[in-house]
C-alpha cells in the first residue's frame, strides 16, 4: 500500500497514474472498524484500484465538540487496511489541507440545516468542503459513502450534482454490531453501561419498521410515539421522520406508506458520547 501525504504529491500521482484505470475511494477519519472495511470491500468491487484517505477534519467541528479527543489509531488503520489490499492511502496533515490563508468553503443550503444540521451549526459545509477537496486531489471514478450517515450522504450526493463533480457517488447499507447498534468510531467512548442502554436504539428502529410493515395505517405521529417510548431513559436530541430526497419532516398526520422515501432518523447522548442513526421505513429491514 502506498502513503501519499502530500497534496501535491498525491495530486500529480493520481493523475499521472490514470490512465491504470478508475479507482474507488473511501474517504475515512479514520479510527477504523468493520464498517469503514466494508466499504473498502464494496470499493474493490466497483474499481481494481482502491484509494483510501484518513483524516480529522477540524473544518466539520463545531467549538465544543470533540475534534481534539476524537480518536487517532493510525499505526492500527495502516494494518487494517493493508491487509483489505487497499492501494493507497491519502494522510494528509492539517496545514496540507489548510494552508494559511485557506478562506473558500462550500455551501450546501438548507438540507445542512436539518436533524444533525440544526445541532451542529457549520457541520456540512465542512463535510462537503473536505470531500469536495480531496475528490478534487484523487479524482475518482467512484466515492463509497455510508447511510450510517444518511444525511451526509445526501449533501454529498447533492454537491456533486451541482458543481458537476466527475464522481459516481455510491451508498452502502449501514454496518451493525450483533445487538444492531450501528458500529461508530465513537462507540468505544461509551462506558458498560452506556453501551448496554445504547441497544435501545437499534431496538426503537426495530420496533417502527415491524410497526409499519405490519400496519399499513400507521401514521407519522404513532411511529413516533412508539419509537420515543423504546428510548425512554435516554437523552434523544432529536427524532425525527421525514420524506422525500431533501429529507424533510414529514407531516405528523401522514401515513407512513403514502410517503415518499420515508426515513426515520434519530441522535441520542449517552454520557458525553452522541450516537446517530436511522432507517428506511419504505424497505423495512432490520
Ligand atoms: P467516518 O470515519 O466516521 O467519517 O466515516 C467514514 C465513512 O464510513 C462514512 O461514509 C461513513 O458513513 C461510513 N461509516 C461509518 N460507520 C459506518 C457504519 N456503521 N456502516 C456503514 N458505513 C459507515
Amino acid at each position: 500500500m502506498q502513503v501519499l501525504e502530500s497534496v501535491k504529491g498525491a495530486q500529480s500521482f493520481f493523475s499521472q497514474t490514470r490512465s491504470e484505470g478508475p479507482i474507488a475511494f473511501v474517504p475515512t477519519m479514520g479510527c477504523l472498524h468493520e464498517g469503514h472495511l466494508e466499504l473498502v470491500a464494496h470499493a474493490k468491487s466497483l474499481a481494481k484500484r482502491v484509494a483510501v484517505s484518513i483524516f480529522v477534519n477540524p473544518l466539520q467541528f463545531g467549538p465544543t465538540e470533540d475534534f481534539n479527543k476524537y480518536p487517532r489509531t493510525f499505526e492500527e488503520d495502516q494494518l487494517k487496511l493493508e491487509k483489505a489490499s487497499v492501494d493507497y492511502l491519502f494522510y494528509p496533515s492539517s496545514s496540507e489541507l489548510y494552508p494559511a490563508g485557506f478562506s473558500s468553503t462550500v455551501n450546501v443550503g438548507e438540507l445542512a440545516n436539518r436533524l444533525c444540521g440544526a445541532f451542529r451549526p457549520g457541520h456540512f459545509d465542512g463535510v462537503a468542503t473536505i470531500v469536495l477537496k480531496l475528490l478534487q486531489i484523487i479524482q475518482p471514478s467512484f466515492a463509497i459513502f455510508g447511510e450510517k450517515d444518511f444525511q451526509q450522504l445526501r449533501v454529498i450526493e447533492n454537491m456533486v450534482m451541482d458543481l458537476n463533480v466527475a464522481t459516481s457517488v455510491v451508498a452502502h447499507p449501514t454496518v451493525r454490531e450483533l445487538d444492531g447498534l450501528a458500529r461508530s468510531s465513537r462507540n468505544r467512548y461509551l462506558s458498560e453501561s452506556d453501551r448496554r442502554r445504547a441497544s435501545q436504539i437499534p431496538q426503537a428502529l426495530s420496533a417502527v419498521t415491524e410497526l409499519c410493515r405490519n400496519q399499513i395505517s400507521t401514521t407519522v405521529q404513532q411511529a413516533l410515539e412508539l419509537a420515543f417510548l423504546r428510548l425512554s431513559g435516554l437523552e434523544t436530541q432529536y427524532l425525527e421522520i421525514t420524506h422525500g430526497q431533501d429529507l424533510r419532516s414529514a407531516p405528523k398526520e401522514a401515513f407512513i406508506s403514502e410517503l415518499s422515501s420515508p426515513r426515520l432518523f434519530l441522535a441520542v447522548k449517552l454520557g458525553t458520547t452522541r450516537l446517530i442513526d436511522n432507517i428506511s421505513l419504505k424497505e423495512p429491514h432490520l
